[in-house]
């Protein structure tokens, strides 16, 4: 195995990092949420790919094994589109015990009516979750937590976790020598630092003399009300709700439908009690809920800081910032950029090194694409801003989504520009151009004046017959998912149950394989344009997920690593069908 790693490192001799990843290296993960999880994973699992063996210690305090702020990392808890596509791809399959609730559309509301748009395919891709066991005062513990979820995948790739707070960190001979509060003191070649902007870890790293400046963040708010399945499920289905009001300083609100509550998220400029008060009161907020619902005294709330401007150099020699406390998505898709950041660090940790200058190079590149999306996003806010104070334009923009939504219209510009913009599914700056498009333009200003002259509201919410709070579709025995002979742009990746994949001809047909959970298939689709070599069809009853072409050739040019599972299973396959074909041509003793 060690040779492996070997020749891999010897490719880069002529510029050589002064400080490489060896056999037994140590690495330090500060912090087990959401980017410290995922660097574990990744560092680990792309160093047993080229045979390197690592020991990677992650501390982290909390056990998210508790209710209530101790053991939650506050946030609005929606898993986007894009991550549970790459998470997919990645073969991580999310349990259904951590998902509380599929979602499969949005509901945008406005003073002037409210539209419902669906997820493209009808599928549940977006999954709400809690990041730690629930809301304080939860009664019963149906579902995991999303923290702890990935804390223990970290855990099974091989991380060793330790759950104490570390208290100081100073150099030890040029390395990371990290404390606890127990008095337990190591020394690493590898510290990342993924302790996020809210707490005092962040404090930890300012005085060490590497130049790290912390992000620039600001105050949002989150409240979780227990309502209930069945109001739930009644007044806000599988259903993200989101808000574009004109109230000064709120960029952002939304209601996030959980298994037993409901999570409201406020995102903007300082977010204070008296805009709570003044948006929790809106007519548009209000008809969401029960006529007679009345806001509990006692519930769960927070106003956690959110990063609005990364840190300008998140990394040093032996050091690297990855999540909240480097650079991050703004508003959309934290977790989701936590998971990038992660990769890419990892990616440069394994096979280029450790250095300042190897994180500049090779980690640094992914952070500036973030942070310069993050200048366009402030403009795409900017211009929703200025929309949000005109009638006429709230009410053109509604408008323009509710026919695109429900006369059949085949370009969906405005509901595709709204979906990405909430779910954070595609870059600012692929928004922003969209929005730029001629086409987009005419159809807006139409739009806006013919809603000038028909000044009702619009009210839009039909649900469809989903009910499942889980990711992807379900299919039942004598559906058909792939058909032979079909033009396909989709990959599947299955989340539970068996799928039979046969190839028929004439005479009959033959089952050539039984898939089961977080098994791919139809992957050939991403890769050429023929047309599908077999059928594939559920056995029994099979949840299934379907990732976009599009969407993940895309990402494959930013990070071609997340190919490497996808070619892994098509080598897998040529071997056993190598295996297959000597067997047929291999006399029997
Ligand atoms: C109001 C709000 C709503 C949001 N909604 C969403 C959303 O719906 N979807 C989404 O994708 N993102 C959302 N985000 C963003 C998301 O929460 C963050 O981007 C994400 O949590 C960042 O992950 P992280 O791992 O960098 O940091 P964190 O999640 O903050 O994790 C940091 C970890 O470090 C640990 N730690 C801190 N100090 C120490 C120490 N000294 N020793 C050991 N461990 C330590 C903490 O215990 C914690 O577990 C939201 C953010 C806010 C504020």
């Amino acid at each position: 195995m060690s040779r492996l790693w070997t020749s891999a490192r010897s490719s880069h001799d002529s510029n050589a990092d002064p400080y490489p990843l060896g056999p037994g290296s140590r690495v330090a993960v500060v912090g087990g949420g959401p980017a410290g999880c995922f660097f574990c994973y990744f560092l680990l699992e792309m160093a047993s790919r080229i045979g390197l063996d690592l020991n990677v210690d992650v501390y982290e305090p909390k056990t998210y094994a508790q209710a209530g702020p101790a053991g939650c990392n506050m946030c609005g808890g929606v898993i986007s589109e894009s991550l549970v596509q790459y998470l997919g791809a990645e073969g991580i399959v999310l349990r259904s015990d951590v998902v509380q609730r599929g979602i499969d559309s949005y509901v945008l509301h406005m003073d002037v009516g409210s539209v419902r748009f669906p997820t493209p395919g009808q599928e549940k891709r977006i999954a709400a979750v809690h990041r730690g066991l629930g809301p304080r005062g939860l009664l019963t513990h149906r579902w995991a937590s999303f923290d702890g979820y990935l804390l223990d995948l970290a855990e099974s790739r091989g991380a060793r976790v330790i759950h104490e707070r570390v208290d100081s960190i100073d150099w030890v001979a040029g390395k990371p020598r990290v404390s606890t509060k127990s008095g337990q003191q190591e020394v690493y070649d590898l510290l990342a630092a993924a302790v996020g902007v809210n707490g005092a870890g962040i404090k930890l790293f300012e005085g060490l003399g590497v130049g790290y400046l912390p992000p620039k963040t600001t105050k949002t708010y989150i409240c979780e009300f227990p309502l209930g399945e069945e109001v739930i499920e009644k007044h806000f289905g599988n259903s993200m709700h989101v808000f574009l009001l004109d109230v000064p300083r709120l960029e952002f609100a939304a209601i996030i439908p959980k298994g037993q509550h409901v999570t409201i998220v406020l995102l903007g400029d300082s977010i204070d009690k008296t805009l709570v008060t003044n948006f929790l009161d809106s007519p548009e907020v209000r008809r969401c809920f029960p006529a007679n619902f009345v806001i509990p005294e006692e519930h769960c709330r927070c106003f956690p800081s959110i990063n609005i401007k990364g840190s300008p150099r998140p990394y040093g020699d032996r050091l690297v910032f990855i999540g909240d406390c480097g650079e991050n998505r703004l508003y959309k898709d934290g977790i989701g950029g936590g998971y990038r950041a992660a990769k890419a660090a990892a990616r440069t940790a394994v096979f280029e090194g450790v250095s300042s200058d190897s994180f500049r190079r090779y980690y640094a590149p992914t952070c500036r694409a973030m942070a310069v999306d993050n200048a366009i996003g402030k403009v795409v806010f900017m211009v929703t801003g200025l929309f949000k104070k005109f009638t006429w334009a709230r009410r053109g923009m509604m408008r323009m989504v509710a026919v695109e939504q429900y006369s059949g219209t085949a370009k969906r510009r405005m509901s595709d520009v709204l979906w990405d913009t909430f779910t954070g599914s595609a870059s600012y700056r692929s928004v922003f151009q969209r929005t730029l498009h001629p086409l987009f333009l005419v159809l807006l200003v139409w739009n806006c004046l013919a809603a000038l002259r028909h000044a009702g509201p619009v009210h839009r919410e039909e649900e469809d017959s989903m009910k499942l709070g889980e990711l992807g579709r379900i299919y039942r025995s004598g559906e058909t998912i792939v058909r032979q002979g079909e033009v396909g742009d989709h990959m599947y990746v299955i989340q539970s149950g068996k799928v039979e994949v046969v190839r028929e001809s004439d005479t009959g047909q033959v089952k050539l394989a039984e898939l089961e959970e977080g098994d791919f298939f139809g992957e050939m689709a991403l890769f050429d344009r023929d047309v599908r070599s077999a059928t594939v069809r559920p056995l029994g009853e099979a949840r299934v997920l379907t990732i976009d072409k599009k969407m993940f050739l895309r990402k494959i040019h930013e990070d071609p690593s997340l190919a490497f599972r996808v070619m892994e299973k098509m080598s897998r396959r040529i071997r056993e069908l190598d295996e297959q074909v000597t067997g047929l041509f291999t006399p029997s003793a």
